[in-house]
């Protein structure tokens, strides 16, 4: 489990400036409320010393320094009672001076004694999405509002198992080893569904995902195979990268035939890495080998774990109910 890098990277920079917010916020209305009540200057000063008090006590020697310690931590809390008393007195609430984070579990340092807090793992779920690109899909698409309604006889038995397999293959995600999918049927089938419910379901466990549509990712390596410079970052090292990646809908991407190498070489080596692939496909086996050449396809139906999507095109369906 590893969640993506820069997401963990821009994830900690921003708690950082969320504690720093709430200590430049707590520190303003320090300032406000001492220049109106002179008492509390005195009160705040003689609650700032409590840490060098703490360290002063330590270093003049065991013997008493629990006793010290007792003694400092009682004095702390008269300090802390005189305070809220003054700021009610004088029309404050009594928590004006309390520090406020967004996350009191773990004063929005993002982990509890070394595990990983609640909070945090909220935002790198959130990020996850945003930088796997299913943002805007995966409010709609889950494994909890796929449909089975809509397909029925045969076709039913055989999506309750697919859908059964999607879900067993994304909650028992291990990272490297965990093998790979290839989804293929006629349009409007859920295959989309299932690849974003998946996706969905594997970011939330914490695996470094990316979803692409097979336009994209085609444009993506003709993009840079013409790049003539080091320094434009590289838009395609997150496929031979991430722990899943989703290749949605391949075979609509237009005159990809020069990519196709690229292609071949991206899958070898993300099966050769132990990393996995879900791939799905309104194409047929020959329709596959006609648009691609062998290689892809061997590799495709040798590596992969293919389910067939059968049914009436639900999206029709929709249409017309
Ligand atoms: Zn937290």
């Amino acid at each position: 489990m590893s969640f993506n890098r820069e997401d963990y990277k821009n994830v900690k920079i921003s708690f950082e400036a969320r504690r720093k917010n709430a200590e430049d916020q707590l520190k303003r209305r320090e300032t406000e409320v001492c220049s109106k009540l002179p008492e509390m200057k005195k009160i705040c000063d003689s609650l700032g010393d409590t840490g060098p008090k703490i360290y002063a006590a330590a270093l003049e020697g065991r013997d008493n320094y629990e006793q010290r310690l007792a003694d400092i931590r009682y004095e702390t809390e008269e300090l802390i009672r005189r305070q809220k008393k003054l700021l009610s007195e004088n029309g404050y609430p009594e928590d004006y001076l309390d520090i406020k984070y967004r996350c009191p579990l773990c004063r929005d340092e993002g982990n509890i004694d070394g595990k990983m807090c609640g909070c945090m793992r909220a935002e790198l779920i959130k990020a996850g999405y945003e930088s796997a690109g299913i943002a805007g899909l995966c409010g709609k698409m889950s494994f909890d509002n796929f449909d089975l309604s809509y397909y029925s006889g045969e076709d039913r038995a055989n999506m309750e198992l697919v859908l059964r397999k999607a879900r067993e293959y994304a909650e028992s995600f291990s990272g490297t080893g965990s093998g790979s999918l290839l989804f293929f049927g006629g349009t409007g089938l859920g295959k989309t569904h299932l690849s974003v419910s998946i996706i969905k379901k594997v970011i939330e466990r914490g695996y470094y995902c990316v979803y692409c549509p097979s336009e994209k990712l085609f444009s993506d390596f003709r993009d840079e195979r013409f790049k003539n410079d080091d320094k434009t970052p590289s838009k395609t090292a997150k496929y031979g990268e991430c722990e899943l990646l989703v290749i949605d809908d391949l075979g609509t991407e237009l005159n990809g035939r020069d990519i196709v190498p690229y292609l071949y070489s991206l899958l070898n080596q993300r099966i050769n890495s132990g990393l996995s692939t879900v791939i799905n496909t309104n194409l047929s086996h020959t329709e596959l080998l006609a648009m691609y050449d062998d290689r892809v396809v061997s590799r495709l139906f040798g590596e992969f774990l293919p389910y067939m999507f059968t049914g009436r095109d639900v999206r029709m369906q929709k249409l017309k109910s």
